[in-house]
């Protein structure tokens, strides 16, 4: 790209042939254009590529307001944020203007008192996309004035034109003029305020303690709700409703895969540990399909939903026993493991709410997902006549102990008892590692277990497996 230097007056930015393009129309060239060069638009969203992006694409297209419907942890707020990347990397406003004034067609009194004054000698400065988007959560102590503006009283006492604009100090809204401004759960805003953002969206005038001002602002207006209370009624005004062009349905991961990426993606990690980290795909899985599963349990409240944030937080704590266990054992792998799993208790319990107010129940529930997630994943890797073998070899008081305290070696030694069991692991361990081999054990003794084949007793904080 040629490099020019930039305008810095109206008359330098006639002069360069720019134009001012309205909000929707540079995003859709934008977006477009995105498309054409087969660009990633929403990079690090998954999941999403076959239902919400292409619906949120045609809205753009076609210039509508989009609302999403979704349950939290949806990334609704990041792909609201990552509409940022459709706007073009900055656009002229008139220097110093509150509300980003267009310069070739200024809306606020002070530029168009300045422009009928200066003419091209005006100054204009440059706006950079980032600070084009404006984001609120709606709550109902929120008052126009925060969103849209208030009067000032003093201004209005000395005598000023009512309609005067001089008189305003604006609100959110009009500071992201020409700009995305998103409101997150906007069935919390009061009614009032539903019509008073109406008013601006359909007639571009405002009523701000009983006058009303013409502010014809130029703002792509996004909004976040839950879908329940989005359709219970008298929760959102039916005129703003029908105004929002396009309602956009998020949703969870529908695949494991897309579950294990985003966690993959968004778990905290740490660098400069000295024991290296492994979550065999097996773990992970167990990890995705708690929470997949928790999602349909109606013991969880699912219209609070059960979030992708669940599945990470409970990766993040089987990794840390794991670790726990390394160090204290002096191992140099961290693997996690089936008896790992019970740790997920106080990762996961903060983050669903139950439909009962049984404090024993939180445990109960959190366990039995981790059993039929065992079940789910052993049984997609095996066929459990096929293990008939291993469990014959338990008959006549053999039993196996495992903990997750216990070391690597202890159960090596396992595998070399009993006939077979190396060819079952290796079914779903490919690694060396002691460590690796460990939870692979786990695994299968576990899954025998989730298949009725063997008893699993606690003894002495240690889980004896057993016929
Ligand atoms: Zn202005």
């Amino acid at each position: 790209m040629a490099k020019r230097s930039k305008a810095k007056t109206i008359g330098e930015l006639k002069a360069s042939g720019y134009q001012p393009v309205p909000i929707r129309g540079e995003m859709r060239r934008n977006l477009i254009a995105m498309i054409k060069k087969r660009k990633k638009i929403f990079p690090g969203i998954i999941g999403y590529d076959d239902t919400v992006i292409p619906q949120l694409e045609n809205a753009i297209i076609s210039g509508q307001d989009i609302i999403f419907l979704g349950e939290r942890g949806q990334a609704k707020s990041r792909i609201m944020r990552l509409l940022i990347n459709l706007l073009d990397k900055e656009i002229p406003i008139i220097k110093g203007c509150e509300i980003n004034d267009n310069p070739f067609a200024p809306i606020c009194k002070r530029c168009r008192d300045k422009v009928a004054e200066k003419g091209d000698a005006t100054e204009i400065a440059w706006l950079p996309r980032e600070e084009r988007y404006g984001e609120k959560l709606a709550t109902p102590d929120i008052a126009i004035t925060d969103l849209i503006g208030d009067v000032d009283p003093i201004k209005v006492a000395e005598g000023r034109y009512l309609s005067d604009e001089l008189t305003i100090h604006y609100g959110l809204i009009p500071r992201t003029n020409r700009g995305i401004f998103c409101i997150n759960e906007l069935p919390d805003l009061t009614e009032r305020l539903q019509v008073g953002l109406f008013n601006l969206m359909e007639e571009s005038d405002i009523q701000i303690r009983g006058y009303r001002i013409r502010l014809p602002l130029d703002v792509f207006l996004v909004a976040s709700a839950n879908p329940e209370d989005y359709t219970s009624r008298g929760r959102i005004i039916t005129p703003l409703k029908d105004r929002y062009g396009s309602q956009i349905r998020t949703h969870y991961p529908t695949t494991i895969e897309d579950e294990i990426s985003i966690v993959e993606m968004e778990r905290r990690q740490f660098s400069g540990d000295e024991f290296e980290c492994y979550v065999p795909p097996y773990m992970e899985e167990i990890i995705a399909e708690i929470t997949q599963l928790a999602r349909k349990v109606p013991d969880i409240n699912q219209r609070s939903g059960v979030s992708v944030r669940v599945s990470i937080a409970n990766y993040e704590t089987i990794l840390s026993n794991a670790i726990r266990r390394a160090v204290t054992l002096g191992e140099k792998w961290a693997v996690p493991r089936i008896s790992d799993l019970p740790y997920i208790r106080a990762s996961t319990s903060g983050k669903i709410e139950l439909e009962t107010f049984d404090e024993t129940r939180d445990d109960k529930v959190i366990d039995d997902l981790i059993r039929k997630a065992a079940l789910n994943v052993f049984n997609r890797y095996y066929k459990i006549h096929k293990l008939e073998d291993i469990v014959e070899q338990f008959s006549g008081g053999f039993s196996v102990e495992v903990s997750a305290t216990m070391s690597a070696k202890q159960y090596v030694r396992n595998v070399k008892e009993m006939i077979g069991l190396a060819d079952v692991v290796n079914v779903v361990n490919d690694s060396e590692r002691p460590e690796a081999l460990a939870s692979a054990v786990e695994f299968i003794l576990e899954g025998l277990h989730v298949n009725k084949r063997l008893n699993k007793a606690k003894i002495e904080g240690k889980t004896v497996y057993r016929r």
